[in-house]
């Protein structure tokens, strides 16, 4: 199935190349108009060997392309049975209009969590005893008679890997910045984000109740990232809101509701029920738990559904507050069980006529994904490396546990898009959901350097002892931003230590007075800089360097000084190595010489 050949789709200005996870050297050559020898070259400067039949991955294909300098092509995914997930279906004539999805992102602390939370309480009723206390990963909420849905993440990093699946599920993306702290890191990940995900954005001014709140600022701070609020002649609604007292939050539901008027947000109900997983994990005495949002068809108790190389039966269906569901229609979030595997997160869900069917159709798309991964024999990772022609690629072991699936993923997913230039090479060793166990231990001490990750989940004290005993590091962070630091931290401390020269100030010599093998001493005029005792100083005579010396003492009108500045005379006392012929008229170059951790991507 993998095996499939390129096809080209003409465009005027770009060729697109589709490809189906890999493609043999003979079909990229052909579909760039190349001879197969010349791209074997290609490959070969590059430190690959490849015969013609080789299959070369998605990534390795974009990065020759890259080499030859070839350009107006355009490599693309073609999905597979693995990933049905076609941008987004064609529309018929009698689409109905569907709730907008809408998530929320920003910085951290800037208020996602509370308003959502308000929004939630403000605006559903809970009619359950305990109300909500499950990790919700979506909710509907009514504005004057019409639904929203509103997505709660473990982060940016978790729709990015959807968008990997190729597709699209937020309509209208909520940025929130808080107008005492305005822009931020995230809030600019957000707001690229979102760009990327072509979803429209709408910005919660946040915390205005707040001292120090200044809105005209903020926006300032957002039109100079390219986001032109509405009131300043641009396209974007900027909403001052507190999602403490509860102010204006109407305001930004009409704006949310005002906006799906203007994009005719729809969908069709009487096709076979499909939408995307969006949260997965394992519950004692009811097996797997799954969060789905159907974004086309209507899900029913009762159907057969796949899901990547999983199916099952929807057993039970719930909203988000965990009202029994008959049926649910676009745009609806709700949770089941029934599939007989975990799904992944991110995978596209789609009803099928009955449970032979489903069971074929998963096994078919179990295949695909397997048959993709195993076909190419030459993958981007391989490529980057020999690349990198000293191959001094070092390489990050690591275990990753998480409290549900999706955080799981979200954790792979962000690790994975820390550049380091192909120095450092990712090794997932193993993934799972869960607390961190004596295997997990096991399995990183027998290879010495691995670091477990745990996210959102526990530590058992006696986890904790054994890891400890066996020299085992285990890291265990709430916020996803905290542990790829780390990680970048611990990518770079693999880089090792560089050393830095930084020049300080340059001499011209006027006179000399001592030369000896293992000391020079001499006079001077400083040209430019300052001189300290300590510092290191290259002798040239013309362009060409004597040698280099330390430089021990400095002497301003014969006492001992501390500096000597631009255009200052002065003494100065070095030692040196071997003898270094230094006379009147030569420079020196005063520098200072460090040892740095060597920075990823530099
Ligand atoms: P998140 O990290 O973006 O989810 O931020 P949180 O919702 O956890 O909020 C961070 C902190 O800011 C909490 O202490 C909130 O109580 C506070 N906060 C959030 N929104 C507001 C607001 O509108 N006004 C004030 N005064 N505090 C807020």
């Amino acid at each position: 199935m993998s095996a499939e050949t390129a096809d080209m789709a003409a465009d005027k200005t770009e060729k697109v190349i589709r490809i189906a996870g890999s493609i043999t050297v003979d079909e990229l050559a052909t579909a760039l108009g190349l001879s197969v020898t010349a791209l074997i070259g290609e490959l070969f400067k590059n430190g690959i060997v490849a015969t013609i039949n080789q299959r070369l991955d998605f990534e390795t294909a974009e990065i020759m392309i890259g080499e030859l300098g070839i350009e107006g092509v355009r490599l693309e995914r073609k999905n597979t049975a693995t990933q049905t997930s076609e941008q987004r279906r064609e529309l018929s004539d009698h689409a109905v209009s569907r709730p907008p999805v809408v998530a929320v992102m920003g910085h951290v602390d800037h208020g996602k969590t509370s308003l959502l939370d308000n929004l939630l309480h403000k605006k559903t009723v809970e009619t359950e005893a305990g109300g909500i206390t499950q990790h919700i990963s979506a909710y509907q909420l009514e504005h004057d008679g019409r639904k929203i849905t509103f997505l709660d993440t473990p982060g940016h990093e978790a729709f990015a890997a959807i968008r990997q699946h190729g597709a699209m599920l937020t309509d209208i993306v909520v940025i929130v910045v808080a107008a005492d702290d305005g822009v931020k890191p995230q809030t600019v990940e957000a707001i690229k984000f979102a760009q990327g995900a072509n979803a429209k954005i709408i910005v919660a001014i946040n915390k205005i109740d707040r001292e120090g709140a200044d809105v005209p600022r903020t926006m300032a701070d957002l039109s100079a990232h390219g986001l032109q609020p509405e009131e300043w002649g641009g396209d974007i609604m900027m909403i001052p809101v507190s999602a403490k007292t509860g102010e204006n939050l109407e305001k930004l539901l009409d704006s949310i509701l005002l906006i799906a008027d203007v994009e005719e947000l729809k969908a069709d109900v009487d096709i076979p029920a499909e939408g995307l997983v969006i949260e997965s994990h394992m519950e004692v005495g009811k097996g797997s738990v799954v969060n789905l949002l159907v974004t086309g068809g209507e899900l029913k108790v009762g159907e057969f559904i796949t899901a990547g190389g999983s199916y099952g039966k929807v057993r039970t269906m719930v909203d988000f507050r965990g009202k029994p569901k008959g049926k649910a229609g676009p745009s609806t979030p709700v949770t089941i069980t029934g599939f007989k595997e975990l799904p992944n997160f991110g995978d596209r869900f789609l009803e099928q006529k009955d449970e032979k069917t489903a069971r074929k159709a998963a096994l078919l798309n179990a295949q695909g994904a397997a048959d993709e991964a195993a076909s190419a024999n030459v993958t981007s990772t391989d490529l980057l490396r020999m690349m990198n022609a000293e191959d001094n690629s070092k390489v990050f072991n690591v275990i990753i546990k998480g409290d549900v699936l999706g955080s799981v993923t979200s954790v792979v997913d962000s690790l994975k898009m820390i550049d380091t230039k192909g120095e450092v090479t990712l090794n997932i060793v193993a993934t799972g959901v869960g607390d961190i166990t004596e295997n997990d231990v096991y399995m990183a001490a027998g290879d010495g350097n691995t670091v477990i990750y745990g996210f959102n989940v526990g530590v058992p004290t006696n986890i904790a002892k054994l890891a400890a005993r066996d020299g085992v590091a285990i890291r265990n962070y709430r916020v996803i931003y905290e542990l790829l630091d780390d990680a970048r931290n611990s990518m770079e401390k693999l880089l090792g230590e560089e050393i830095v020269e930084t020049d300080t100030g340059e001499m011209k010599v006027m006179g000399v007075f001592r030369v000896t093998k293992t000391e020079l001493i001499a006079g001077g005029q400083m040209l430019s800089g300052r001189l300290t005792p300590g510092v290191l100083a290259r002798v040239k005579h013309g362009k060409e360097v004597l040698g280099e010396a330390e430089v021990e003492s400095v002497q301003k009108e014969r006492i001992d000084a501390k500096e000597l500045i631009e255009n200052e005379i002065g003494g100065l006392a070095m030692r040196t190595e071997k003898k270094i012929n230094l006379t009147v008229g030569d420079r020196l170059e005063f520098f200072t010489r460090e040892k740095r951790q060597r920075k990823l991507g530099e």
